[in-house]
């Protein structure tokens, strides 16, 4: 008999590396928690037209990477219904919303999720067509106050904290604003127009999407592709007075925040209900799939699906792109010397005098190996490269001159440092 294994794009997640995904859903609870969201949970699948009438047909999500199929109804009084798997969580959530009434208690409605999504993508590392999202949205009236920039950057400001709080370094956020629905219809016609010349010199892909959603076309990630879509129309020449208001109340105070940005004009986002603010959280560790979040304003998503008036503005976070990112960065911190200096007496009669200079080198808070004076320089050098970041020599003359030597061993910069300045340039 042939062995069953999983099937392509979906994976197995075992211990020890479960503890990983417990720690990251569980510290996002907590942040989640901080800025008063509540959970939601929605099913797996929804009416397949869900997902036509919010993600939007023409997108790559719809014509091509959902799993869908026919429901056989099981008795006369039933009718047999097409369903799909839900490729993402906004849908559902808002959904949700119109079903409950949730607009009519006149507040905010802030909802997080957690939970897998299907795509029928190529899988590779960092996609797979069973994915985990962290996700959550902020949605209502506009009475509530769901327009207001105000929402905008206070989610982003948490995202910035639950990023800090996993502990991911080196994080960037892209963002961009892409306009009313009203702007985006014009800049949806001047691309169309700025596409008719170069159009046939792109993929096949561009070629359709020239035709059918031209927004779509600045998502295209073939290389040769790049240098005609550079030329094109931005979409901030596009925006209309309140859309670049809003922008500008946004950036305003992100910059107040202290939280960092990148603008980026390109940014449009791969789901069709997008309007205003789009942003995403990218990582350089992640190669090809570069994005660990991505989100945006939806102020007309409740009413594409038959609901009232209900702007919101949400981001998903890829689990399993962060349990990457996390994984590489503490194998980095493995192998990488971790101590701030590798002190190495020259000769066993300075082993006290190093010792003293250690003692109080990590009284004032770092980290520090201590060498043996009969080890030969070379040894302590070969030993200090493995632990430290730098090394500092204490031989006879340091210790009457009160100048020490210390080699950085990534920059192989060498200096002579008088004994009261050590400690600033180690704890650097
Ligand atoms: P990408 O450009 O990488 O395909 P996307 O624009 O399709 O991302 P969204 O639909 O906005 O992404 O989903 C938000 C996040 O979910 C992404 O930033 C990513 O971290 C994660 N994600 C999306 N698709 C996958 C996948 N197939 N496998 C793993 N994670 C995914
Ligand atoms: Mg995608």
């Amino acid at each position: 008999m042939t062995t069953l294994k999983v099937v392509r794009g979906t994976r197995d997640l075992l211990p020890p590396e479960t503890a990983l995904w417990n720690r990251i859903e569980a510290t996002a609870r907590r942040v989640f928690a901080r800025y008063n969201f509540g959970e939601i949970r929605t099913p797996i699948f929804e009416d397949t037209s869900l997902f036509a009438r919010s993600v939007g047909e023409e997108t790559d999500i719809v014509s091509k990477e959902m799993y869908t199929w026919e429901d056989r109804a099981r008795a006369q009084s039933e009718k047999s219904q097409s369903l799909t798997l839900r490729p993402e969580n906004t849908a559902g959530v808002v959904r949700a919303y119109i079903e409950h009434k949730l607009g009519e208690s006149g507040q905010l409605q802030k909802l997080y999720y957690i939970g897998p999504q299907f795509r029928r993508e190529r899988p590779q590392k960092g996609r797979y067509r069973q994915f985990w999202q962290i996700g959550a949205e902020v949605i209502g009236p506009p009475s509530a106050g769901s327009e207001s920039p105000v929402r905008d950057t206070e989610i982003l400001e948490m995202l910035a904290t639950l990023l800090d709080e996993l502990g991911v370094s080196g994080w960037t956020l892209e963002l961009n604003s892409v306009g009313s629905s009203a702007d985006r219809e014009r800049y949806n016609q001047a691309l169309r127009e700025a596409l008719v010349p170069v159009a046939p010199r792109m993929c096949a892909d561009c070629q359709r999407r020239a035709a059918t959603n031209p927004l779509r076309v600045l998502d295209c990630k073939v290389p040769e592709d790049q240098p005609i879509i550079a030329t094109l129309p931005r979409i901030a020449d596009f925006l209309g007075e309140d859309s670049k208001l809003h922008f500008a109340a946004v950036i305003a105070a992100l910059d107040a925040a202290g939280v960092p940005y990148h603008l980026n004009p390109r940014l449009v986002r791969g789901l069709d209900y997008y309007t205003r603010t789009t942003f995403e959280f990218t990582h350089g560790g992640l190669g090809a799939q570069n994005a660990l979040l991505g989100g945006g304003r939806y102020d007309g998503l409740s009413e594409a699906i038959g609901g009232p008036k209900a702007p919101g503005i949400g981001f998903a976070m890829g689990l399993d792109r962060l349990v990457l990112t996390l994984q590489a960065q503490e194998a980095e911190r493995k192998t990488t010397p971790r101590a701030d200096a590798y002190i190495a007496p020259l000769g066993e009669n300075l082993n006290a005098a190093a010792l003293a200079l250690a003692r109080e080198l990590r009284r004032a808070g770092l980290t520090i190996e201590l060498g043996d004076g009969s080890f030969r320089l070379k040894k302590s050098f070969e030993a200090a490269g493995k632990i430290a970041r730098r090394i500092v020599i204490l031989g006879e003359d340091e210790l009457q001159s009160g100048i020490l030597t210390v080699k950085d061993f990534a920059s192989g910069v060498q200096l002579k440092v008088p004994r009261g300045e050590l400690f600033a340039i180690l704890a650097k």
